[in-house]
C-alpha cells in the first residue's frame, strides 16, 4: 500500500494561521474586490483542472476541504489527499468544511464538534497542522455553534457572491446566475464586489471560473476608459480579516475597506496591467 508523502517537518502555510480568532467574514465589500472560494472538493476528476486554470490566470484562492474525502485507506483517498497537499503547495489556503458536510446547528453540540474536530485530525494528517478558517457547510451556523467555533480560534468564513452551480448544469447558467446576484448586490447592498463561492467538485463550475474572470477582466477594459475602480483579484484573506479582540463569538467583520494609499497603489499597478492586456485585445 503506498503511503501518502510525509507531512513536512515546519506546519506548511496556507493553513491560514495568520487569520486565526477573527471575526465573521461576510465577503462584503464597497470595492471591487474579487475573493474566489471553492467548497466540497478536493475532487480528483477536477481539482486537478482548476489548479492549473487558477495557476495560469495568476488567481489565489480558498478551498474548503471536506475530511471525508482525505485519508489513506484507500487508492482514491490518497489521490485526493495529494490533491489538498498540491492546493495548499500552489499558494492557497484551506479551510475546514467539517467531516460529512453536515447543518452543524441541526447537530447537539457533541457531534457538532465531532464534525469539526474530526476534519481539523484530517487536515493535520495531510498537512501536518490544523486549519485555523471555517466554512460551516450551507453557511448555517447559529449562536451556539459560533460560540464553539470561537473557543477553538477558528474564523468563519462566509460568502456574498453565489453562483447557485449545485442548482445548474452548464457553466453559462453558473456565469448569469453569479452576475445576477453580483448586480443585485450591488443595487441592494452597495457590495461591488467580495467572496465567490463555487464548487470545484463540477466541471461546469471549473468552466464558469474562466468565464466570469474573462468577464472582470473585459469589464477593466471598459472601467479604465471610464476612469473607474477596477476588479481585484486579491490573493489573501487579509482585507476582508479582521481579528475578534474582546468581541462576541458572533461579531461579523465590517465590509472589506483599502486604505486611500493601499487603493491608490493597487489600482495603479492593475491599470498599468490592464491596459496592456486590452491593447492585446483585437478590437472587433
Ligand atoms: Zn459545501
Amino acid at each position: 500500500m503506498e503511503a501518502l508523502p510525509e507531512p513536512p517537518a515546519a506546519p506548511w502555510t496556507g493553513l491560514g494561521e495568520d487569520y486565526r480568532d477573527g471575526k465573521i467574514i461576510t465577503g462584503s465589500t464597497p470595492h471591487r474586490l474579487i475573493l474566489f472560494s471553492f467548497d466540497d472538493g478536493p475532487d480528483r476528476r477536477t481539482t486537478p483542472l482548476l489548479l492549473d486554470r487558477l495557476d495560469a490566470e495568476g488567481i489565489k484562492a480558498l478551498f474548503f476541504l471536506v475530511a471525508e474525502r482525505l485519508g489513506d485507506d484507500t487508492p482514491r483517498l490518497r489521490q485526493q489527499s495529494s490533491i489538498a497537499q498540491e492546493i495548499v503547495r500552489r499558494g492557497h489556503l484551506v479551510g475546514n468544511h467539517t467531516v460529512n458536510h453536515v447543518q452543524l446547528p441541526l447537530l447537539d453540540t457533541e457531534a457538532a464538534m465531532a464534525e469539526v474536530l474530526g476534519a481539523q485530525r484530517a487536515f493535520e494528517q495531510t498537512f501536518g497542522a490544523r486549519p485555523w478558517l471555517i466554512r460551516p457547510p450551507f453557511g448555517a451556523h447559529s449562536q451556539r455553534i459560533d460560540q464553539n467555533l470561537a473557543a477553538r480560534d477558528y474564523t468563519i468564513v462566509l460568502w456574498n457572491l453565489g453562483a447557485g452551480d449545485h442548482q445548474v448544469r452548464s457553466a453559462q447558467e453558473v456565469f448569469d446566475v453569479w452576475l445576477k446576484v453580483m448586480q443585485r448586490r450591488e443595487r441592494e447592498e452597495g457590495d461591488r464586489g467580495g467572496i465567490i463561492l463555487l464548487h470545484d467538485t463540477y466541471a461546469w463550475s471549473v468552466d464558469a471560473f474562466q468565464r466570469i474572470v474573462a468577464h472582470l477582466r473585459a469589464r477593466n477594459c471598459e472601467l479604465l476608459e471610464q476612469g473607474e475602480e477596477l476588479y481585484d483579484f486579491v490573493d489573501d484573506l487579509s482585507f476582508f480579516f479582521e481579528a475578534r479582540e474582546d468581541a462576541s463569538a458572533e461579531a461579523t467583520a465590517e465590509p472589506a475597506m483599502l486604505a486611500p494609499g493601499v487603493l491608490a497603489e493597487r489600482q495603479a499597478r492593475l491599470r498599468e496591467l490592464t491596459a496592456q492586456h486590452c491593447r492585446s485585445i483585437p478590437t472587433l
